[in-house]
């Protein structure tokens, strides 16, 4: 990579990002590409973060990514929001138009091209659950509404946010069964019927975060598994417990691949090299800390 008076600067914010795999998938897409672009981590304290905006805006930053624990103060920060920003209540992407920084979510568009990638085409007509109500349970929520699903149950631990996200949806999709269940866990009723089951949660994540159960003897090979978490190797223990039973399973690295591509694709208006960027990820396994 040469760097040159002219190169472009892009990154993320977030805290930590020591480990994120972002800078390797973006730098050699940038590569790939010609683009003169580079990505950088930066580390930014909660209470740095609008300093960390005034300096993205007048550093002329083309687009910065935002990640835990910035996703939804950031928001306020910024000139603008793209629905796909204020859908999921959170933001994961800075663009630049002119002067102004407009905050989008290209988490919802990552998952259902990873889940296209992977699945057959009529997981639409399926109803979902979704364990969790963050940001990234909503951003799939509403992008697996976009697409049709007739129902959707939300399964979280707290009620408050479950009945927000359930109110979203309502507002927005009408026609969209949603209940919801309040529970840290999953009973075996819960998976009746429900095709598409992705786990929203950190759970899994990290060895003091123990992974979600799932009520296996209730799944069936016509399930499909999906954890946004993402394994260090081979896959996470979510994706191992429903591969026991056969069902198909998608691990979260699918959905960073294709938020990130969504990424570069706002900043550039180029189409990002997939292989590449995959390849780049594949390469730096190892650096994601295992879960228990
Ligand atoms: P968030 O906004 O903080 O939401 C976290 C959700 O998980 C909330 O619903 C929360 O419940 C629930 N939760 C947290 N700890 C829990 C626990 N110990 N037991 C049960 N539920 C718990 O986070 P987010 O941004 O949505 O991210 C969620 C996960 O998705 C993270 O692991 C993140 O790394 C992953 N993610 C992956 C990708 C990808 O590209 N693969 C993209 C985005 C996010 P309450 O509402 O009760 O607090």
């Amino acid at each position: 990579m040469v760097i040159t008076g002219t190169t472009g600067l892009a990154g993320i914010i977030g805290d930590p990002v020591s480990h994120s795999l972002s800078p390797r998938m973006h730098n050699a897409a940038y590569a790939a590409m010609g683009i003169d672009m580079v990505y950088v981590p930066m580390r930014v304290d909660g209470a740095d973060l609008e300093a960390a905006v005034a300096g993205i805006r007048a550093l002329g930053f083309v687009g910065v990514n935002v990640t835990i624990p910035h996703k939804l103060a950031v928001a306020p920060l910024l000139d603008g929001l793209h629905d796909s920003a204020v859908a999921a209540g959170a933001v994961n992407t800075i663009v630049r138009d002119g002067e102004a920084l407009i905050g989008h979510n290209t988490d919802g568009e990552g998952f259902i091209a990873a889940l296209e990638e992977s699945f057959t085409p009529d997981y639409p007509s399926s109803p979902a659950l979704i364990v969790g109500a963050g940001g990234a349970a909503r951003s799939v929520g509403v992008a697996l509404a976009e697409k049709g699903i007739p129902s959707l149950l939300i399964v979280n631990r707290s009620r408050g946010r479950a009945e927000e996200f359930q109110e979203l949806l309502r507002e927005r999709y009408p026609h969209l069964e949603v209940e919801i269940h309040v529970s840290s866990s999953l009973d075996p009723d819960s998976l009746r019927e429900r095709r598409i089951i992705v786990n929203a949660t950190p759970l899994g994540m990290s060895p003091d975060l123990k992974p979600l159960r799932l009520p296996v003897d209730r799944l069936s090979k016509d399930q499909v598994v999906c954890d946004l978490v993402y394994a260090g190797s081979g896959r996470t223990p979510l994706e191992s417990q429903a591969i026991e039973k056969g069902a198909a399973t998608m691990g979260g690295l699918g959905m960073l691949l294709h938020q990130g591509a969504a990424a570069i694709q706002l900043w550039t208006k180029r189409k990002p090299p997939l292989e590449v960027m995959r390849q780049a990820i594949e390469s730096r396994r190892g650096d994601i800390p295992q879960a228990p």
